[in-house]
């Protein structure tokens, strides 16, 4: 569907000339210092995303943030484009990588991440390394998928070469995910969740021999053979992802949750939490967005998924995945909470005051607030709403230091305020009218 393996002009008519131009410029520096430099990984793909849907008349974003990889010495040719740019860079030198940060004409900032492409690739058993030509093809050969492992060469004069040695493009074309070599799964088990983040992403399909493959290595335990971190980090990018929900199904379906954390079972009553869970996020984010300040929601969906975990279980869980010390504490708070009030449903006149959810829930930390709507009885939402939004804007006519000078001492202060809280929330008196009950 491409008019030729050279996507330069496409290139000049798909990207934005800042874009361009820069690509354009990392190239020419490529050839000052006589190396070879390639945009590869997910810009390609991309790219090649965003021609398509622009031959369809649709329109797709481009991505600010550039890979590239140079056949030669990364880190000299990143300090080399740095200086040229009089762009900020820095350096990773645990990995012999390095960043460049550069702020282009509308003063948006473009990340270029440079990488030294692998030294050596045998074409075969016994052939004695290929290192000028072959370089780039090993390092895309090592890349997690297909669809991520194309490049473009910058250097000016070859610039918008499409490099494609293993048929990506037709799998980007086609919509599958599928990896490189038979023990990529086994090598790094985080592209399990990679795999199913683009899967969901694209609406693509992780190809049958690729699917056996991840199964096989879900089922032989490699997950948890993987740091918590790692694991964490792809985590948390599936869920900044648009639709997470697509994702977190389909991982609970291949019995990957399990295997994340052991003895959580999804089942369909837990899929239908954390369906309400992104619903209640929703009606948040729109009508009480405050709470959504330094929200964590790779926490809340933990709390969600790890609600009927037992107890020895949740503490290696919380261990493995670095999450706070009061995290057990603060879902079994929100648990017992969910429960009191479950069984003072018949008790009508006290949950429809909204002092009642300022008792259950006063020093409740967002998260938790936000977890107890999702467990809440569907008919009890509309009132727990109103007092979040009543209590957000809550606002004292009083003082402690009223109180004092009125002779309170100690605790009898904090109780006193509140109390004039609770009255001002049930509307037994009105914002101004504290001063008469003290
Ligand atoms: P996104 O659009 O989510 O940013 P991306 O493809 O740019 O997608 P990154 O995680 O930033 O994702 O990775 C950049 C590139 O590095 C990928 O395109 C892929 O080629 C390669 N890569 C990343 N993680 C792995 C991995 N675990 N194994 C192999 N290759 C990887």
């Amino acid at each position: 569907k491409y008019k030729s393996l050279n996507l330069k002009e496409d290139m000049e008519k798909t990207l934005p000339p800042s874009i361009l131009n820069l690509l354009k410029l990392i190239g020419l520096y490529g050839n000052e210092l006589g190396i070879n430099v390639y945009v590869v990984g997910g810009f390609v793909r991309d790219l090649l995303l965003a021609i398509r849907s622009k031959l369809n008349g649709a329109k797709k974003s481009i991505p600010y943030d550039i890979d590239v990889v140079v056949e030669g010495d990364g880190l000299l040719f990143g300090k080399y484009v740095a200086k040229q740019l009089r762009a900020k860079y820095v350096e990773h030198p645990k990995f012999h990588t390095c960043s460049i940060f550069y702020r282009n004409g509308e003063n948006k900032i473009i990340r270029i991440d440079i990488a030294t492409a692998r030294t050596e690739y045998y074409e075969e058993a016994g052939e004695l390394p290929k290192v000028e030509l072959s370089t780039i093809k090993k390092d895309l050969y090592r890349r997690d998928f297909s669809i991520n492992a194309m490049a473009i060469k910058l250097n000016s004069g070859s610039f918008g070469m499409l490099l494609d040695f293993f048929n990506c493009r037709k799998d980007l074309e086609e919509g599958r995910i599928r990896i490189l070599y038979p023990l990529s799964f086994i090598e790094d088990p985080t592209r399990i969740l990679r795999a199913i983040r683009f899967e969901q992403r694209f609406g693509f399909e992780i190809e049958p021999n690729t699917l056996s493959k991840l199964e096989e290595a879900v089922a032989n335990g490699y997950l948890e053979k993987v740091t918590g971190m790692r694991i964490r980090e792809e985590l948390e990018k599936i869920l900044e992802e648009p639709e997470p929900m697509k994702a977190i199904k389909r991982m609970g379906k291949m019995k990957i949750i399990f295997h994340l954390f052991e003895r959580t079972y999804y089942s369909p009553t837990m899929e239908k939490d954390l369906e309400k869970l992104f619903d209640v996020k929703n009606y948040f984010k729109n009508n009480l967005s405050n709470y959504l300040n330094k929200v964590r929601l790779f926490h809340l969906v933990l709390y969600v998924l790890l609600q009927y975990t037992p107890e020895e279980s949740l503490k290696k869980i919380t261990a493995r995945y670095g999450l706070p010390k009061d995290f057990i504490k603060n879902l079994m708070q929100v648990k017992n909470v969910y429960n009191e009030i479950s069984n003072e449903l018949k008790n009508k006149e006290k949950i429809s005051k909204l002092s009642y959810y300022y008792e259950k829930t006063n020093g409740f930390q967002n998260e938790q607030l936000i977890f107890l709507a999702v467990k809440l009885p569907e008919e009890l939402l509309g009132k727990y709403y109103e007092y979040l939004r009543k209590i957000e804007k809550l606002k004292l006519s009083i003082t402690g230091e009223d109180l004092l000078k009125k002779g309170y001492e100690g605790v009898q202060i904090k109780t006193k305020l509140e109390e004039i809280k609770k009255k001002l929330l049930n509307g037994e008196i009105q914002p101004g009218e504290e001063k008469y009950l003290i």
